[in-house]
């Protein structure tokens, strides 16, 4: 029977991050370091089957929601195959994909066809050099890879935006323009001091509440609604369709409302992004776990969730980097 996921401090867990890989073909510089190496090995990544079990015991537990993530998904071979075994997947209403976009071009069609229905792309800058300085990557890919997302028809599309003090931040009001024009929606992020990656980039850290003064001073912003369910508080800007996210994790977090955890490739359910409590799945697959027994080691997984993270007070709490946890 499903009775819900609840966890110890009365909160429902109903929305899973899926990483399918912790290997990026970017390396911004507050994510993943440029010569790191310590990616899992295939034989640890869980297979398109086991990802299918352990999602389908979340789903018959009360989640509905599942976001594919990585490192970059779009890296993991095959990937249209798993997004349409767990679109297919009874009572999960809605599964959506976080990409840098940069392959997008080639597989939006196939993503959209497979079930997919919203996408969240990654896009600190829009300036070609810029953009290069921070991720290694070229701009054109992505903007291209956006294009391609909208003609296949995802809806809503969201630009996730890093904001960075000295590195993008005079860019935000850009970012603004070009999410107006293409009818995207725009989700300003703060650095947050994840790996030692994320926290030395902490020197760039810019408190969102500043940004908000800011656009407010340009645009007459009104309060947003967005459907998905996220930390995002929306502002909307009048007269337009642009709402805008402002996603504060370190000058206001939001762990009270907290309903997701992040099940790694490695088969490792994270259950916060700034802390080490964990549960192992792999083993248990591995090992013949019945779907029934599968179905209690995920209530159980869910009693190990801690109340917050510690950003604020702990920076050097979390040493494994995003990419590792699924962002
Ligand atoms: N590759 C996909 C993408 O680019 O969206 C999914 C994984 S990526 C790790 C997910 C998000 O985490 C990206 O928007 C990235 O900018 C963000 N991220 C990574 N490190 C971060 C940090 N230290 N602080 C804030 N956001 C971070």
């Amino acid at each position: 029977m499903n009775t819900g996921l609840v966890d110890p401090f009365g909160r429902s867990v109903e929305y899973v991050r899926l990483s399918v890989t912790d290997r990026c073909d970017l390396r911004c510089f507050y994510c993943l370091p440029g010569d790191y190496r310590d990616f899992s090995e295939p034989d640890e990544w869980l297979t398109f089957p086991e990802i299918e079990r352990v999602i389908s015991a979340f789903a018959s537990l009360g989640v509905r929601r599942v976001r594919i993530t990585g490192g970059e998904p779009l890296v993991r071979k095959d990937l249209p195959l798993l997004a349409r075994r767990l679109a297919a997947i009874p009572d999960l209403d809605d599964l959506s994909l976080s990409t840098n976009a940069v392959a997008l071009a080639r597989h939006a069609g196939a993503l959209r066809e497979a079930g997919i229905g919203r996408i969240n792309v990654s896009l600190d800058s829009l300036n070609a050099v810029r953009f290069r300085e921070i991720t290694r990557g070229k701009l054109d890919k992505v903007l291209d890879g956006l294009m391609a997302a909208k003609r296949a028809g995802f809806a809503p599309i969201k630009i996730n935006m890093v904001v960075m003090k000295g590195v993008n931040d005079d860019e935000i009001e850009d970012m603004v323009e070009f999410c107006i024009e293409h009818d995207f929606t725009l989700r300003l992020i703060e650095t947050m001091p994840v790996g030692d990656t994320g926290r030395n980039a902490s020197n760039h850290y810019l408190d969102l509440q500043t940004v908000r003064q800011r656009l407010a001073e340009r645009f007459p912003l009104i309060p947003g609604v967005m459907p998905g369910g996220g930390p995002a508080r929306y502002m909307q800007i009048a007269g337009t369709k642009l709402n805008i996210g402002f996603i504060t994790p370190i000058s206001q977090h939001f762990c009270e409302t907290c309903n997701r955890v992040r099940l790694a490739v490695d088969g490792t359910l994270y259950l916060c992004l700034g802390q080490e409590h964990r549960f192992e799945f792999r083993p248990l697959l591995r090992a013949g776990i019945s779907d029934a027994e599968l179905v209690e080691a995920v209530r159980h997984a869910i009693t190990l969730k801690p109340e917050r993270h510690e950003f604020r007070e702990r920076p050097q709490q979390v040493v494994r980097f995003m990419a590792k946890t699924g962002g």
